[in-house]
């Protein structure tokens, strides 16, 4: 920990926390007030070959260590991530800008999943199938992949990095995670509770440096197995190649443009808030985050009046502050997407009902905003926003709302809100996602397979599916002999 209560800096090599051997580094700016907060180590080709060596070496001794023992360091590493909760949350929030509160809530889930994960592990079972032949049987093995090459983006620094780091560790896999370098502490202090769990050195290694020269350094190294990557569809989709060329299994969580559908038998009222919350977790930058709204024509006007009534009196601030509702983007690129989301809206004659600017000059904070009457031609209703914009559109009937919803690539989450049963069966059906929350937005737990389809990306973390996600299956004949 530095003097201003901010992650020391490091690679995680082979057991070992350290300077990049080469010397290089870049800064990690506080999104509140564009401070640095601390210079973070560049891996160099020698570093990266250690960690590939550590991961390759310590695969066979992970894979062999019984999955009750590794249960244990898992739950060990939950229970210090627990103790040092209030710490890693202030990290978390100095480096990507959310409040607090929302800081505590997303290491509170990341502490859940690595305890999931740790019970979850002891009972990757396979099966057995009948035989064919008297006394035969047909066996199939789950066993771990491999070496595993992780890469993790900005917007939630404690949860995307530990669902891969928490299932690859559970499944017996070794692991080299690159988490983004504009959030990196939140990553190097959770390694830190997997190493004083008794994680043996080498089996996860954290490195840093130019995202694209990491990648196209480890993706092909024989050594690795297995990719898993969160962030953009375009990133995705390069990463993907680089994994199909070196036929690398992967995993790919992307980005999504989540349709909320509110009907009019749902509750205005309590259906405003609940999403206003969710649309503003975060400023917006989630990739299930709520996008884009279609409310029922007798409902319309009440609920965009309700909408941007909360959403124009949230106090956004620095996200340390107490009562802040929302803090800073994490980063200058989002500013000039919002800037840039709004004024196509308003060409496209968008009403902007609240919001609509930076505020001030210092820090990375835009006005919550909220758009109406938002054409479909619209950037925002095309692109995802990744921000804290809100775009309503009225729509008449069930059958035009589904088209629209599924109109886009993205296929990731989808909600809606209707007291009708029928309805929200049907719907379940229609909406093409790889997620669907009726009347709730809850849709990420550790328990529940978290992924998208279409472009959103393919496979899932969390729940079983999460785990084998980090296995093969082999089949077994066994003739007696
Ligand atoms: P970006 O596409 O440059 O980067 C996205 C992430 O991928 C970053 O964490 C980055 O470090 C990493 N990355 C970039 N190039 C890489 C490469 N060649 N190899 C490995 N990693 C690489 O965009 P950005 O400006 O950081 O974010 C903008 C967009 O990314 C958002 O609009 C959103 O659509 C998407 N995004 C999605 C998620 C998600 O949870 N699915 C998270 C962050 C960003």
């Amino acid at each position: 920990m530095s003097a201003n209560g901010y992650e020391k800096l490091e690679l995680f090599i082979d057991g070992e926390f350290r300077q990049g051997s080469e010397g290089k580094t870049e800064d990690v700016i506080n999104p509140a007030d564009e401070s640095v907060l601390a210079e973070l180590p560049h891996a160099s080709t020698a570093d990266l070959d250690e960690a590939l060596a550590a991961a390759d070496r310590m695969f066979p001794v992970w894979r062999d260590t019984p999955a009750f023992k590794r249960a244990q360091v898992l739950k060990k590493t939950a229970q210090l991530m627990r103790e040092r909760i209030d710490d890693i949350s202030r990290t978390l929030t100095l480096e990507q800008g959310k409040v607090y509160s929302e800081a505590k809530v997303e290491m509170g889930a990341a502490i859940e999943i690595t305890e999931w994960y740790a019970e979850e592990c002891v009972r990757a079972y396979g099966r057995i199938i009948p035989g064919r032949m008297p006394g035969s049987r047909s066996m199939v093995l789950k066993e771990p992949i491999g070496p595993v090459a992780a890469f993790t983006p900005w917007n939630f620094p404690a949860v995307t990095p530990i669902r891969k780091m928490a299932a690859a560790v559970a499944a017996g896999c070794s692991v080299i995670v690159k988490a983004s370098e504009e959030t990196p502490g939140t990553c190097i202090a959770m390694a830190r509770c997997f190493q004083d769990a008794g994680l043996p050195d080498g089996v996860m290694n954290i490195v840093f440096g130019v995202p694209s020269e990491v990648s196209e350094y480890i993706i092909p190294h024989p050594a690795i197995r297995k990719i898993s990557f969160t962030g953009s569809i375009p990133v995705g989709k390069l990463l993907s190649k680089m994994a199909g060329e070196h036929m690398k299994r992967a995993t790919m969580e992307l980005g999504g443009h989540s349709p909320v559908i509110v009907f009019d038998d749902a509750d205005t009222e309590d259906v405003v808030k609940m999403v206003v919350g969710g649309k503003f977790r975060n400023a917006g930058q989630v990739c299930v985050s709520p996008t884009r709204f279609y409310v029922q024509e007798n409902k319309y006007s009440e609920f965009v009046s309700k909408f941007a009534e909360i959403a124009g009196a949230m106090n956004v601030t620095n996200g340390m502050e107490e009562g802040a509702d929302m803090g800073p983007l994490a980063n200058p690129r989002r500013l000039d997407a919002m800037a840039g989301f709004v004024a196509d809206a308003r060409e496209h004659g968008a009403d902007v009902r609240t919001g609509g600017e930076r505020i001030g000059n210092q820090g990375f904070f835009f006005q919550p905003t909220v758009l109406a009457d938002v054409s479909e031609e619209s950037r925002i209703m095309n692109e995802e926003p990744f921000g804290p914009v809100a775009p309503i559109t009225p729509f008449k009937e069930f059958d035009e709302v589904i088209e629209r919803a599924n109109r886009l690539e993205f296929g990731l989450a989808s909600y809606a809100f209707t007291t009708d049963d029928n309805k929200a069966n049907a719907l379940a059906d229609k909406l093409e996602s790889g997620m669907v929350g009726v009347n709730s937005l809850a849709i990420s737990l550790p328990e529940t397979p978290f992924g998208g389809i279409k472009d959103s990306g393919h496979g899932s973390e969390g729940g079983i599916e999460g785990l084998e996600a980090y296995q093969n299956t082999k089949f077994v004949q066994h003739w007696m002999a």
